[in-house]
């Protein structure tokens, strides 16, 4: 499944402090906005910046929904046992 909810953190374009976090679809994101939300650290409206939260997790988790197999890269056989004993998933 692609991944299509995305979770925005909002954040204060003045002192950075964070305004809280939503989740938009994918296709309704907006990173940019001119619309002013109230800070309580600097005590005014300011505008607001937002940036996608853990965006390479999100990345990862897409890529792993993948159907089919995981990519083989070049793991010779020595080091497939090596990782396989010291229990790394193989
Ligand atoms: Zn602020």
């Amino acid at each position: 499944m692609p991944i299509t909810d995305v979770t925005i953190i909002r954040r204060c374009a003045l002192c950075s402090g964070q305004f809280g976090i939503m989740t938009v679809k994918k296709d309704n994101m907006r990173l940019m906005t001119n619309d002013l939300t109230w800070c309580d650290h600097c005590g005014k409206e300011t505008r607001e910046v937002r940036d996608i939260a853990e965006r390479e997790d999100a990345v990862v988790a897409e890529q792993a929904s993948y159907p089919g197999n995981p990519p083989v890269d070049d793991v010779t056989a020595a080091e497939f046992r090596r990782r396989r004993s010291a229990g790394i998933g193989v």
